[in-house]
């Protein structure tokens, strides 16, 4: 099995990222004026959902500003010291990469505010009564955050990102290049119908699509052989049970229990989320936005409700 290490994966350089082309042309111009007026890049917000680049872009732009990058998540940032000790840490012109920013803790949150807007960090010395605020100047860096959930941002932290790039899912073509690319990295031997077909059950994600290159690899270690042609390709993601959409089983099962044990009457978030057993953000955020996009499901105010396009795929009407 291959379970290398996630960054053997990613694009080193801008002009191996694929796709994205308006994030892409956007960033280059605000790389190439720091360079000219030799100034750090202003803070920068990457919006979109999970697996589409954020990551992997965050690092592209430290690697062309020759600057270095510390990386962290915004759900385990809970107390002010936590960010405190990164960002006394910090060097000029280094990159700070927050992921899922929307979960950071408020306490923390306040702390970013000068910490972005004038480069100062307000620290707490001494205990109890004796305790005073002291304020330290910090380098002048960049502050990269990520977030899937850009609505969940308060305005005073939205307001403080001088750049905001919005991702998109990618198209079965960008994400074709993608898997020739990943697989030739991890030498694979791969037909171009082959990554064709991996492309096109993605659900417009890098991420997914990667991850279904390496189990059809394994797959096909497995049987033998040592290239995937377009009908091993297809063997492997039957026997993984990855329909011609895209769908996984725990997709199907979210429709079959809304079709099928609610009648596919309006049924809710939480109700759902306990009869299939899955968490209500994997569900908001994973399996319902791709069932919207592929028009296999609605919501309405009353609830989710599978459409005619999802019963049909089913073969339930
Ligand atoms: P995110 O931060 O949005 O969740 P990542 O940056 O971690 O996504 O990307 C997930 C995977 O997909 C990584 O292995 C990365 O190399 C690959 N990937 C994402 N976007 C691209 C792209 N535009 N070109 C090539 N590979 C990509």
């Amino acid at each position: 099995m291959i379970e290398e290490n996630i960054n053997q994966l990613r694009p080193t350089s801008l002009k191996d990222y694929i796709g994205q082309e308006e994030v892409k042309k956007q960033i280059q111009v605000f790389i190439e004026a720091c360079r000219k007026r030799n100034q750090p890049l202003d803070h920068t917000l990457l919006s979109g959902p999970p697996g589409v680049g954020k990551t992997t872009l965050a690092s592209l732009i430290a690697t062309e500003l020759g600057s270095n990058i510390t990386i962290t998540t915004g759900s385990i940032l809970n107390k002010k010291s936590d960010i405190a000790g990164i960002l006394s840490s910090l060097n000029e012109g280094d990159i700070l990469f927050i992921d899922e920013i929307h979960r950071m803790n408020k306490a923390v949150e306040e702390i970013l505010y000068p910490a972005m807007e004038d480069f100062k960090l307000d620290i707490l010395v001494g205990k109890g009564k004796s305790a005073r605020s002291i304020r330290i100047s910090l380098p002048r860096f960049t502050l990269i955050g990520a977030t899937t959930k850009t609505g969940m941002l308060s305005s005073p932290l939205l307001s403080r990102f001088g750049i905001v790039l919005h991702f998109d899912f990618y198209d079965e073509k960008s994400l074709s290049k993608i898997v020739k690319n990943t697989a030739k990295r991890l030498n694979i031997g791969i037909t171009e119908e082959a990554c064709l077909e991996i492309a096109k059950r993605s659900r417009g994600t890098p991420r997914i699509a990667n991850n279904i290159l390496k189990r059809v690899y394994d797959y096909t270690v497995v049987h033998g052989k040592t290239e995937i042609d377009l009908d091993l390709a297809l063997q492997a993601l039957n026997f993984l049970g990855i329909d011609e959409f895209g769908l996984n089983q725990k997709d199907i099962f979210y429709l079959k229990t809304i079709i099928e044990k609610f009648e596919n009457k309006p049924v809710g978030i939480k109700t759902i989320s306990s009869a299939i057993n899955e968490e209500i953000d994997i569900i908001e955020e994973i399996i319902e936005p791709y069932l919207i996009r592929i028009g296999f499901l609605k919501k309405t105010p009353r609830g989710r409700v599978a459409t005619e396009k999802a019963l049909k795929h089913l073969a339930i009407i």
